[in-house]
């Protein structure tokens, strides 16, 4: 079973992003792709929004990241995650072409829109129907347009495509909308939207491009057609996250995104999680993109604290450890003069900053900062708190 250092599941932006971070500090990185890299903008026909390109196709603009990532060197390999498991600090990914042991792991696998399922709309995909306002909204400059769905984003994209559009029509199956009621009350205090209620697009219709839809009341049983250009389509997404189980132990929101910090760390030591994948306000290139670099430069600290630890701490057989915070100028003063102490005495105190490893402060327990700690390899065997040079210095007499 191959043993990797950094994987990385997916190669659309936020992956490939990742790997040229990962790749430009200098580890060992595989990325694992079931299609065509560069993810889902590939599906996109322009892209206007991400800094530095006025202008580019999807295509365009994957195939651009593609061979930005391919020259920092980066493993591509062609294969599809069936699952993952992360037991006892191992963390194994399954995929059809074999078995990967990775030492961290960023889950960059994206998501789906769901579809609402009428006529025309997967054949008008691009040419008119659209799954995101912030994407496409522009392109409808004094048009009408249609959003169907009924939810939160729904109503708020719908207000928003207003700027663009000329009239907004939102269709909802049902008679009433199940987004907040602030959310409902803006967008029908807007004169540009109709709500068209208890109804559902049987049809979108046009030569090239849409021109108008067939919408079927469920009430009355009566169709009508209405002329539009643009058909948004908001009726939920979901991440991709089909390789992953309960068993994994990774915190998901309850729509089934995964939960990660501000460094994109997720539940589970040495994972993360990175793009449209997690759970997050804005689901964009750029902000894919961002999540790729912070996810990978995280995951080269966790490689790094993790090396530390096994030769550092884990490795000696006895070891003074003191943990203090980098952000405390007094810990910072303190840490000066025990590292004083220790050089004119020839003891062996290695410091840690708690501030930036809480990680590290989990593990052996560190609840107040600053701390002193003996370790016999990897194991704790005493603490206490030290606030001078002579708490260090009583703690040190018993250091065998
Ligand atoms: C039609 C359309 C138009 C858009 N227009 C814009 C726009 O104008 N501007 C903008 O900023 N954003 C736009 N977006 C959104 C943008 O494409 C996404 O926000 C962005 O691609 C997210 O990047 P990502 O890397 O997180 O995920 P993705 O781009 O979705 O990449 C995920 C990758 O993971 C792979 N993958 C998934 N599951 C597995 C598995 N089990 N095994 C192996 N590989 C797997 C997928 O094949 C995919 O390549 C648009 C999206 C669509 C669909």
């Amino acid at each position: 079973m191959a043993k990797r250092q950094l994987t990385i599941i997916g190669a659309g932006p936020a992956g490939l992003t990742a790997a040229i971070f990962g790749r430009r500090a200098g580890l060992d990185v595989l990325v694992l792709e079931k299609g065509l890299a560069g993810g889902q903008i590939n599906s996109t026909a322009e892209i206007e929004n991400y800094p530095g390109f006025k202008h580019a196709g999807g295509m365009e603009l994957g195939k651009i990241l593609r061979d930005h990532a391919e020259k920092f060197g980066p493993e591509f390999m062609d294969c599809s995650v069936e699952s993952v498991s992360f037991r006892d600090g191992d963390k194994t990914v399954v995929t059809n072409e074999g078995t990967v042991q990775t030492d961290a792991l960023i889950i960059a696998s994206g998501s789906s829109f769901i579809k609402s399922g009428c006529k025309g709309e997967t054949e008008f995909t691009g040419r008119g129907v659209s799954y995101c306002a912030v994407c496409d909204g522009a392109f409808f400059t004094d048009a009408p347009v249609a959003v169907i769905g009924g939810g939160n984003s729904a109503v708020e994209e719908a207000d928003y495509l207003t700027q663009f559009a000329s009239k907004v029509y939102i269709i909802h199956r049902r008679d009433e909308f199940r987004a907040q009621k602030s959310v409902v009350d803006r967008a029908l205090a807007n004169p540009k939207i109709e709500t068209v209620m208890s109804s559902v697009v049987l049809e979108i219709a046009g030569q090239d491009m849409v021109e108008r839809i067939a919408v079927l009341n469920n009430k009355s049983g009566k169709t009508r057609e209405i002329p539009v250009e643009g058909v948004f389509v908001f009726v939920g997404a979901a991440p991709n996250l089909e390789f992953l189980t309960e068993e994994s132990g990774l915190k998901r929101a309850r729509s089934g995104w995964i939960i990660t910090d501000e460094k994109m760390e997720t539940s589970v030591d040495g994972v993360f999680a990175a793009g449209d994948v997690r759970e997050k306000y804005l689901r964009q290139v750029v902000t894919a993109a961002g999540d790729g670099a912070t996810a990978a430069m995280a995951a080269y600290e966790y490689l790094s604290n993790e090396h530390y630890l096994q030769t550092a701490l884990l490795e000696t057989e006895r070891a003074a450890v003191f943990f203090m915070s980098s952000i405390d100028p007094a810990h910072l003063a303190l840490d000066r003069e025990i590292s004083a102490f220790a050089a004119s005495s020839g003891k062996k105190i290695i410091t840690v900053d708690g501030h930036a490893n809480r990680r590290l402060r989990e593990k052996f327990g560190v609840t107040s900062l600053p701390a002193m700690l003996e370790l016999s390899r990897g194991k704790k065997i005493r603490a206490a708190a030290v606030n001078s040079v002579h708490d260090a210095k009583t703690f040190l007499v018993e250091l065998r």
